[in-house]
């Protein structure tokens, strides 16, 4: 099923406008729902706790918002914080491991506002099978974090995998990810659905890997890849995994350059990130105000 012009050029003028596809959009805003708590898998550098607003990265959120209550903050983000181009699902967990809840967030704000930017990020485990409602939804950018296209490094990269009511582990579970992961950012691509990959640099894990992950994504038809540095979290399997440098980054993201389009400004944000890439606005929102003062 091809596209057509007109939904190709909607989504075109989407990518304009939309700050993390597009460096130059800077002054435009998006907002990260937190409505997606649970998790599929289990990734070694992952913990996710709801915490205080002054930590930032992903995974983070103050608090875990029902479909309702994500609808009603939209609401208000749209009220107060100028240019809101995107409305985001970004965890803290992943956005169709809670499908029911983002696919409802997503239909309340399409209501009153057809038009507005849908984005979702997810690890990608169950895309082939959400991958048309997806579509159905208006969801015109998706992010896929995909470390690994080989079993035994991501044997390395996650705890375990939960698919279909089964716990897989080692590279079993690499390999199911794996593949669901490629089968599902193909999906997307053929039915004109922008996506982007986001790629952990791990130090001694899938450092050298990299560019071959990046050549498969260009394969499955990816507009744009992120390689980005791990976040050391307390407590999570690599708490203690050495840091690649920023030259390692910038000279990785430059060979794979050669190969397609890389991003240089993700800010890794919260799951409740609001306002430009530049300036989060999420605590004004949020129900404890930064009250704690930390
Ligand atoms: Fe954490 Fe995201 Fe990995 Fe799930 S997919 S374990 S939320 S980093
Ligand atoms: Fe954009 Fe990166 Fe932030 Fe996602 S984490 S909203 S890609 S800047």
């Amino acid at each position: 099923l091809k596209m057509d012009t007109s939904t190709k050029n909607t989504i075109e003028q989407k990518t304009k406008t939309h700050p993390c596809f597009n460096s130059g959009a800077s002054d435009y805003a998006r907002v990260h729902l937190p409505v997606a708590p649970k998790c599929n898998i289990s990734c070694n550098y992952c913990l996710r706790k709801y915490d205080c607003p002054n930590e930032s990265r992903p995974g983070v959120t103050t608090e875990v918002l029902s479909p309702e209550e994500a609808y009603e903050r939209y609401l208000e983000v749209d009220k107060q914080v100028p240019n809101i181009s995107v409305v985001g699902i970004a965890g803290p967990g992943d956005a169709l491991a809670n499908f029911e809840e983002t696919k409802k967030t997503l239909q309340l704000i399409k209501e009153s506002n057809p038009d507005i930017t849908f984005c979702i990020s997810t690890n990608g485990l169950m895309l082939p099978v959400y991958a048309n409602e997806l579509v159905e939804l208006g969801v015109s950018h998706v992010t896929v974090t995909m470390n690994a296209i080989d079993p035994t490094i991501g044997a390395q990269v996650y705890k375990y995998v939960e698919y279909m009511g089964v716990k897989y582990k080692g590279e079993q579970a690499a390999s199911i990810l794996m593949a669901n992961q490629m089968a599902g950012i193909k999906l997307l691509t053929d039915k004109g659905i922008i996506c982007k990959v986001n790629i952990v640099m791990l130090k001694g894990i899938n450092e050298k890997h990299i560019p071959e992950v990046v050549k498969k994504v260009k394969e499955l038809g990816g507009t744009i890849t992120n390689i980005m540095q791990l976040i050391p979290v307390k407590g999570s399997a690599f708490q203690d995994l050495p840091l690649v440098s920023n030259k390692e980054i910038m000279d990785m993201r430059k060979t794979c350059g050669e190969t397609m389009s890389q991003m240089y400004h993700c800010k890794q944000c919260r799951a409740d990130a609001i306002g430009t890439l530049g300036n989060d606005r999420s605590i004004e929102f949020s129900s404890c105000k930064g009250k704690c003062g930390s």
